[in-house]
């Protein structure tokens, strides 16, 4: 390694806040009190506090939950609503149907609904208690290695202190090396680390590449009076408007404490509308009458985005390598068809910390010791419910009858459908060229909402209700590989999709008025963490980096 910054070694490190690493810090420290053993265990997160980048629907299955923590309730596990009904929905233009039937993969009787940001709190503040040190506001910003080059060793933590130019400030502070004998990668869907050390530690050969839905969602406070309350459902999920039957998503709405609602529409990434916007997209499906009807009076809270991967089995990457396992969204542990990814990144985080146990009795990290997980994962139920949507995310991408054909196929086959193994073009791949027809269609699709600053909100207040904060002075950490190609190939061929994928408005194109030259203007302190750009670029030309640790959104109830 050859690093003369500050050292700190743990047992353990766990990288990323989320319910996958605290599930799996919190069934280590158990395991461990069991066997009468001592283990010194971190975790670090990006965000300035624990929950800040949480977002999620979210309708929690509590299997994984019942077997960490039997009497969750007792412990004061902060559920929202019990789910007493599900409801599915087709929206057209401005009509709804209540299908007689919810499918089997989206009944959710005995979830819960929670918010994640107050759910991870409450995981953060029971590890904290049972002795895991918790670092947030520290990004891991690098993977080390050991001197074979191929052996994680930990991560390093981002300098804080930089300014615009990459030069120290006055108040710099050089970023730590947090070693530990085994790193668990908890980062969530589309890791920057994961993604930078992936071709190194050869996880995904072999897999089927990723596929990803953009969910942008927010929660609304509503009058005392409302039709939500004492409705016979309170798990609501929509397909239809906004989208149509091409590109592949939904919305949900979901019932909340103290009469507010979660509501969000996911998209997925596979669309192929240059024109496409996300953020107009929401406020289409909020503004859509039935919408409309259930959240009237209402104001919004707070409002952020995310991305999910749900490509199923076949992307889950090789789980352990030596010194570092893989769980959670990071490794593909979602199950696609029911939209949930809680329970299964828990329960992955749960084996994780039963094999970590095991490699410290024999004292041995490497590879082949840390794959006992891989093991357990495909021996377990979890991996039935990865399996499940193995071949989901591939059809969803499909266009019209042809998409309709496969996925009610899988409903019948338990996921297998026409193929085993199915494949989708990369997200990055599907965009068509636009063409003047497509431009003028969404000029007239979208741009017609009466934003009241209450109930709909504009992008920029949207990214002010995230309550997303960046210093201003400090390294871009959205890196555009080549500025030039954005105002010309890209803005020829696509008209610049990245001022329209990204709900915060991070990406404008700026044109001269005297020479009418384009340049890309970014406002990266505007960034939800959502990694759309990342994913959705068609050339591939921007990536995501962490900022300064500490910044980013700070999310309370979503
Ligand atoms: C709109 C939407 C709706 C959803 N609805 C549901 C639902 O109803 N039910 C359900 O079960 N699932 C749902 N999911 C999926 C679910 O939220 C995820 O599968 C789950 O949160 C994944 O957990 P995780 O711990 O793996 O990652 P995450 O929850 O993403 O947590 C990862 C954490 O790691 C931190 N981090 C990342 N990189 C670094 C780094 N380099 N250094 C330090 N920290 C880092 C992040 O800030 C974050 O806090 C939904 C997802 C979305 C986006």
């Amino acid at each position: 390694m050859g690093s003369t910054r500050e050292q700190i070694a743990f047992d353990v490190l766990f990288v990323g806040g989320g319910p996958a690493n605290l599930a799996g810090a919190l069934h280590l420290m158990e395991l461990a009190k069991a066997k009468g053993q001592q283990l010194e265990v971190a975790l670090i997160e990006k965000g300035d506090a624990m929950g800040a980048h949480a977002l999620s629907g979210a309708v929690l299955n509590p299997r994984a939950l019942q077997e960490l923590m039997p009497d969750y309730r007792g412990a004061g596990c902060p559920i929202e609503k019990d789910v007493r009904g599900d409801a599915l929905y087709f929206l057209t233009g401005r009509g709804h149907y209540r299908m007689p039937f919810v499918p089997k993969h989206m009944r959710n009787e005995g979830c819960h609904i929670i918010s994640l940001s107050r759910f991870v709190r409450w995981l953060a503040h029971l590890a904290e208690g049972v002795g895991v040190n918790i670092f947030a506001g520290f990004a891991g910003t690098e993977v080390l290695y050991g001197e074979d080059g191929k052996t994680v060793v930990g991560v390093r933590t981002g300098d804080k202190g930089l300014g615009k130019d990459g030069k120290a400030k006055s108040n710099f502070e050089p970023g730590i090396d947090v070693l530990a004998k085994v790193t668990v990668f908890g980062e969530g869907a589309r890791g920057s680390l994961v993604g930078s050390a992936a071709k190194r530690l050869n996880i995904f050969a072999g897999r089927v590449h990723q596929t990803y839905e953009t969910g942008i969602k927010e929660v609304i406070q509503l009058p005392e009076k409302n039709d939500f309350a004492g409705s016979d459902a309170n798990d609501l999920h929509m397909f239809g408007y906004p989208l149509g039957l091409s590109t592949h998503g939904g919305g949900f709405v979901y019932e909340m404490a103290d009469n507010r609602v979660a509501l969000g529409l996911l998209t997925a990434l596979s669309y192929q509308a240059p024109m496409l916007d996300l953020y107009e997209e929401f406020m289409r499906f909020k503004g859509h009458p039935f919408v409309r009807g259930i959240i009237r009076g209402g104001r919004v809270m707070e409002q952020g985005a995310r991305v999910v991967g749900s490509g199923g089995y076949f992307t889950v990457p090789k789980l352990a390598v030596n010194g570092a396992m893989f769980v959670g969204a990071t490794a593909s542990m979602f199950n696609a068809p029911s939209l949930k990814g809680i329970h299964t990144s828990m329960k992955s985080g749960m084996l994780a910390a039963e094999t970590i146990m095991e490699s410290i009795s024999r004292d041995n990290f490497k590879e082949e010791t840390l794959l006992q997980y891989q093991d357990l994962f495909e021996s377990s139920w979890l991996k039935q419910e990865v399996y499940v949507g193995r071949n989901y995310a591939q059809a969803a991408s499909k266009k019209g009858p042809l998409k309709l054909f496969h996925l009610g196929l899988q409903y019948i086959t338990d996921g297998r459908g026409v193929f085993e193994k199915m494949s989708a073009l990369k997200d990055s791949k599907t965009l068509k060229p636009v063409t003047p027809e497509a431009f003028d269609r969404s000029e007239r699709r979208y741009g017609h909402h009466d934003y009241d600053s209450t109930l709909f909100v504009d992008k920029l207040t949207g990214v002010y209700l995230s309550k997303t904060h960046h210093l201003e002075d400090q390294p871009c950490h959205l890196v555009v590989h080549d500025p030039h190609l954005c105002v010309t190939t890209c803005y020829e061929t696509y008209r610049s999709p990245c001022t329209r994928f990204c709900p915060g408005n991070v990406y404008e194109i700026e044109v001269d008025e005297t020479t009418q030259e384009k340049r890309l203007k970014l406002n990266p302190s505007n960034c939800l963490h959502c990694k759309t750009c990342d994913i959705k670029d068609p050339y591939a030309n921007i990536t995501w980096t962490c900022p300064e640790g500490g910044d980013g959104p700070g999310y309370t109830v979503l």
